[in-house]
């Protein structure tokens, strides 16, 4: 289990942020479909909106569009461990 340090408690903090909800709204409703996916021609619907870098709470990179990613419920907990290592 990863520490839970004061970034990843004002990360969280973001999660609960209209601005979060409205941009993940649009991301999903743009893109409904795991992106991973797509990559190898299967539709998947998406779960869940990833960031692609790590945010580390960063409110510039949270709430920046253009690093979200439509993921599935496998590549999401793929992707999470990858940046977790
Ligand atoms: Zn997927």
């Amino acid at each position: 289990m990863a520490e839970l340090t004061p970034e990843r408690v004002f990360a969280r903090r973001l999660y609960q942020t209209s601005e979060w909800r409205r941009i993940r709204r649009k991301k999903i409703t743009h893109q409904s479909l795991c992106e991973i996916c797509l990559e190898t021609e299967t539709v998947e619907p998406a779960t869940v909106v990833h960031h692609r870098v790590r945010h580390n709470g960063n409110r510039m990179v949270f709430f920046d569009y253009d690093q979200l990613i439509s993921l599935c419920r496998q590549h999401h907990e793929e992707a999470r461990l990858a940046k977790s290592l």
